[in-house]
């Protein structure tokens, strides 16, 4: 479904992405793991063309990201291309962003209403089931400042859901939660994985990596230096700086 090749990225002098390649399938939740400044976030933003890369290409479905082929030659697509792009794109921030003037259902169906010009109706009842999802219908009418952070960063996964996006992009969702907070996050995205939901996970949270992930990809200095199955990665990692970075965690 999501396919990277060659992935480079340049922030001036500094080289944040050096040839990443990258596949996802349809369903497959895959965890990205790596030390700090080795590049997740910056993927991750080239994934939804809030960046833009200086060399390769990444391919949702059988379009590119950003860009058209016409002839030999690629142009950059229309703001409102792009903007079509990203509605196939949920993301989920460290930070929940919640409005904080909006009840918790108003959050949710302002991107379908607002922007998609989907009917109210059918958006609120859809709203409703994504609360149910993540456990929390009860709290349709609260606002944001009433909410734990763990229920906030659920609404926000519900969301990021109402625009039926095609897949999930996670970078840190649990980082800024208070830990007794954590698990029921991580509980809520366990079960969109199980649901077969496509999601791309940035995460420290390794037990999740274990227990979710089809997949667990390890980068460090802006490349993949490792990739398998989670028991490979996480238990017999191969590459000394996958092992390195592990041990921290044991
Ligand atoms: P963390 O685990 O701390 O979130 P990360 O793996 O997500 O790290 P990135 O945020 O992708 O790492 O950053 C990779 C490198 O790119 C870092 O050296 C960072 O300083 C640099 N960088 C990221 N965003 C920008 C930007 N907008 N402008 C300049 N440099 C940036
Ligand atoms: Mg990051």
């Amino acid at each position: 479904l999501v396919h990277a090749r060659n992935v480079h990225k340049y922030f001036g002098d500094n080289h944040v992405l050096r040839g990443i390649d990258l596949d996802v399938n349809s369903g497959e939740t895959v965890v990205i793991l790596g030390p700090s400044g080795s590049g997740k976030s910056t993927l991750l933003r080239c994934i939804n063309h809030l960046e833009t890369m200086d060399e390769g290409f990444i391919m949702m479905g059988d379009e590119q990201i950003g860009y058209q082929l016409r002839g030999e030659k690629l142009y950059p697509l229309s703001a409102r291309d792009i903007a079509r792009q990203r509605s196939h794109i949920g993301m989920v921030f460290q930070q929940f962003n919640l409005y904080p003037h909006m009840t918790v259902l108003q959050n949710i169906i302002e991107a379908p209403v607002g922007v998609h010009k989907q009917d109210r109706q059918e958006a609120q009842a859809y709203a409703m089931a994504l609360l149910k999802r993540v456990g929390l219908e009860h709290k349709a009418d609260a606002y944001p400042r009433h909410l734990s952070g763990g229920q906030q960063q659920r609404v926000a996964i519900a969301r990021a859901l109402a625009i039926r996006p095609t897949v999930m992009l996670f970078d840190e969702p649990t980082s800024a939660l208070d830990p007794e907070l954590v698990g029921e996050v991580l509980a809520t995205m366990r079960s969109l994985a199980e649901q077969g939901l496509t999601m791309i996970v940035v995460t420290h949270e390794i037990s999740f990596a274990r227990e979710a992930a089809d997949r667990v990809i390890f980068m460090d200095e802006g490349a993949v230096v490792e990739q398998g199955r989670p028991d490979d990665v996480l238990v017999t990692p191969q590459h000394p700086r996958t092992q390195a970075f592990l041990s921290r965690f044991i």
